[in-house]
C-alpha cells in the first residue's frame, strides 16, 4: 500500500489529564487551576500516515473524545485526508450547522482538522507554515498561559522577572480578582520593569461592567496593551459599552467559535484584538478564514494557545503564514507535561523573545503515545 493512499481509516481520541502540584495552583479569573486536561486526536490513513491534532478539553475531555470517536469518526472515515475543506463542510452541514453553534462540535472538529493538516504536510514533506504559504521568520511571543496569577505584587514581580530572563519582552497579567488588587499588581509590574515592557492583561470573564469601568483609567495610566475577556464571549452588549471606558483595546476570541461568531465580533467593532484558538474555533481550515476576515479589517490575529505542544506548534506555523500576525502566546506555566514531555519537539523562545516554526513535515513533531496511555483523563473541572 502506497503512503500516497490518503483515505482515512481510523480516528482515535485520547482524553488526557495530569494533576498540578500545589506550587502550580495558579489563581485567575476562572478559579484555581488544579489539573491540566487535553484531548489528543490521532488520524490514520490507509497508506500509514499518522496525523496528530489537539482539541480543547471543554472542561469535559471524555465528552469531546467520545464525540470524535463516534459521530465525527462515522462521518469522516473513508474520506480523503487531504480534503480538509470538504471534510469540514461535511461535519458543518451534518452537525454544527443544523444543530446550532455548539462549542463541543467545534472543539472536536478542531483537533481532527489539525491532524488532517499534519497529514497533508507529511504527505508532501513540507512543514505546515510552508503549506499555508508562509516563511520561517521570528514571531514575537509573550509570557502567557496559566501563569502570573493572583498573588502578592512582590511575588508577582519575582515571577515576571524569571520569565523576562528567558527572553520574553511582553507578558500577560491575570485580572478579574478585584479592581483594587488588579491595578496594584499592574502598577507594581510597570514600576519594576519600566516603560519598555509590553504589559497585556486578561480578566478571564471575571469582570462586571462596573469593574471594567473602574479599572480602565488605571490600565490606561500603566499603558496596558490590551484587556482580554472582561466578560463572557456571548456578552456583546457589555463589550460595546466597555469600549468607551478608556484607550486600552479590548481582546477576545478564545471562546468564539468559527468564522460566523468572528464575523459578528469583527463587525461590532468593540473588540479589536482577535484571539481565535486553533483547538477550539474549528481548526486550521477555519482559522485561516477568520484570519482572512481580520486582514480585510486590518486587525492583527493573536492566537490563543492551550494546552499541548501540538497547539503551540500549529499556532506558530499559522502566525508564520499570516500577513498580519500578532503575538504567539508562550506557555510559561510550571511543569506542563503536555508541553515538555508529550511531544518530541517543544518550541523555544530566543533571547529576543521570539519563536520560529518547526521545520519537520506537518506540525513538525511527534507525540509520545505511551504518555497518553499513562495519563488517562481525570474527570471533573480543571479550575475550582
Ligand atoms: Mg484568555
Amino acid at each position: 500500500m502506497a503512503s500516497s493512499d490518503l483515505k482515512i481509516v481510523d480516528i482515535k481520541a485520547y482524553p488526557t489529564s495530569f494533576p498540578l502540584a500545589a506550587d502550580s495552583n495558579v489563581r485567575l479569573g476562572i478559579g484555581r487551576a488544579v489539573k491540566k486536561d487535553a484531548v489528543v486526536v490521532k488520524v490514520t490513513t490507509a497508506g500509514g500516515l499518522i496525523g496528530w491534532g489537539e482539541s480543547h478539553h471543554a472542561r469535559a475531555p471524555s465528552t469531546i473524545a467520545k464525540l470524535l470517536e463516534t459521530t465525527l469518526k462515522m462521518l469522516v472515515v473513508g474520506e480523503d485526508a487531504s480534503n480538509v475543506q470538504g471534510i469540514w463542510q461535511k461535519i458543518y452541514v451534518k452537525q454544527l450547522g443544523s444543530h446550532g453553534m455548539g462549542a463541543g462540535t467545534s472543539m472536536a472538529m478542531s483537533g481532527l482538522d489539525m491532524a488532517l493538516w499534519d497529514i497533508r504536510g507529511k504527505a508532501v514533506g513540507w512543514p505546515l507554515y510552508k503549506l499555508l504559504g508562509g516563511t520561517s521568520k521570528p514571531i514575537p511571543a509573550y509570557a502567557g498561559g496559566i501563569s502570573l496569577g493572583f498573588q502578592d505584587p512582590a511575588a508577582l514581580v519575582e515571577e515576571a522577572r524569571a520569565h523576562l530572563a528567558v527572553g520574553y519582552k511582553a507578558l500577560k497579567l491575570r485580572l478579574g480578582d478585584n479592581p483594587k488588587d488588579d491595578l496594584a499588581r499592574v502598577a507594581a509590574i510597570r514600576k519594576a520593569f519600566g516603560d519598555d515592557l509590553i504589559i497585556l492583561s486578561d480578566a478571564n470573564t471575571g469582570y462586571s461592567v462596573a469593574d471594567a469601568r473602574a479599572v480602565m483609567p488605571g490600565l490606561d495610566a500603566s499603558n496596558v496593551a490590551w484587556l482580554e475577556e472582561p466578560f463572557p464571549a456571548h456578552d456583546y452588549r457589555s463589550y460595546a459599552e466597555a469600549k468607551s471606558f478608556g484607550r486600552v483595546p479590548l481582546a477576545a476570541g478564545e471562546n468564539h467559535y468559527t468564522r460566523f461568531e468572528f464575523s459578528r465580533l469583527i463587525e461590532e467593532k468593540a473588540v479589536t484584538i482577535l484571539q481565535p484558538d486553533l483547538s477550539k474555533t474549528g481548526g486550521i481550515t477555519e482559522f485561516m478564514k477568520i484570519a482572512a476576515m481580520a486582514s480585510a479589517y486590518k486587525l492583527p490575529v493573536h492566537p490563543h494557545s492551550s494546552m499541548t505542544g501540538l497547539n503551540f506548534a500549529a499556532s506558530i506555523h499559522v502566525l508564520a503564514s499570516l500577513d498580519h500576525p500578532g503575538y504567539f502566546e508562550g506557555d510559561v506555566s510550571k511543569n506542563n507535561l503536555f508541553r515538555d514531555v508529550m511531544v518530541s519537539t517543544p518550541y523555544k523562545v530566543d533571547a529576543n523573545g521570539c519563536v520560529r516554526p518547526l521545520e519537520g513535515p506537518g506540525l513538525g513533531l511527534e507525540v509520545d503515545e505511551d504518555f497518553l496511555i499513562k495519563h488517562p483523563v481525570i474527570e471533573g473541572p480543571s479550575y475550582v
